[in-house]
């Protein structure tokens, strides 16, 4: 299974209803795609992730939730 890159593409697919529609997400901090750039320079307060809802958590097999709390690393 391919590891999500940082491309615009995948960048889209975060913030179309993912991460950007998601509870946690720290609006007005202009980050996304956590779960391939890591966790958020923002405190973060865990109200519900959507990852497992997003196309690319499928695609790339991806098994986490709160990337944005605990990063991308395993
Ligand atoms: S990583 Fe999960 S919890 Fe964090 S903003 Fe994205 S969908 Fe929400
Ligand atoms: S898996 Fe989560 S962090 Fe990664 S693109 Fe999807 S919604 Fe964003």
């Amino acid at each position: 299974m391919a590891k999500p890159e940082d491309i615009r593409e995948n960048w889209d697919i975060c913030m179309q209803g993912n991460c950007s529609a998601c509870p946690t997400y720290p609006k007005g901090s202009g980050e996304g795609l956590f779960c391939v750039r890591g966790h958020s320079a923002r405190p973060i307060e865990r109200r519900g992730c959507n990852c497992p809802e997003c196309p690319l958590w499928t695609k790339c097999g991806l098994s986490e939730m709160y990337y944005c709390f605990k990063g991308n690393k395993p």
